[in-house]
C-alpha cells in the first residue's frame, strides 16, 4: 500500500462501520480512526452536520460518525448534476440539454424542472432546482428553440 493509489471519485468516503457506536471519540481519536493527516476534515464534517457532543473538548459519538459517513456515501452515490434529472419511471438520468423540459414554480417559492420521460409517454421526471442553479436552468430553457415545445 505504499504506491500512491490513483485518484478516484469517492476516495475520501469513510467506512460507515468504522466507529464503535457507543464510544466517544476525541478529534485525535477520529484522526486515528480514519487515518487522516490532520484535523481539517473533521472540522469540515462538523460544518457539514456531524454532531458534536457538547463539551469543552470536541467529542463525537461513534454512531454519529457512522451515520454521518453513511449519509455522505449515499449523497455521493446519488449526486446529480444541475442539468440532469433522475427519472423514477425508467430509472435513467435525463439531461435537460437533450430533453424538452419546463420549470414549475412551487407554492413554497422553490422551482422544479419537469422532464417528460422519453421512455414512457405518461411518465415524468422532476426535481427541485437549487436556488443557486436556477439561473443556469432558466438560461438553458431560454436557449432552447421555443418552437421545440412539446405538443
Ligand atoms: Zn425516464
Amino acid at each position: 500500500m505504499d504506491a500512491p493509489a490513483p485518484k478516484k471519485r469517492g476516495k475520501n468516503l469513510k467506512n460507515p462501520r468504522q466507529a464503535k457506536a457507543n464510544w466517544q471519540y476525541t478529534v485525535a481519536d477520529v484522526i486515528d480512526l480514519y487515518d487522516l493527516k490532520a484535523d481539517r476534515p473533521v472540522k469540515t464534517w462538523v460544518k457539514n452536520g456531524l454532531p458534536v457532543v457538547r463539551s469543552l473538548d470536541m467529542r463525537f459519538w461513534g454512531n454519529d460518525l457512522n451515520a454521518f459517513h453513511k449519509a455522505r456515501r449515499k449523497e455521493t452515490k446519488s449526486a446529480c448534476p444541475w442539468h440532469a434529472v433522475n427519472c423514477p419511471v425508467c430509472k435513467n438520468r435525463h439531461s435537460l440539454y437533450e430533453e424538452p423540459f419546463c420549470i414549475e414554480c412551487l407554492p413554497n417559492g422553490r422551482h422544479s424542472a419537469v422532464v417528460r420521460c422519453p421512455e414512457s409517454p405518461r411518465g415524468f421526471a422532476w426535481k427541485i432546482i437549487k436556488d443557486d442553479d436556477l439561473p443556469l436552468v432558466k438560461a438553458l430553457l431560454a436557449s432552447k428553440d421555443p418552437s421545440d415545445k412539446e405538443d
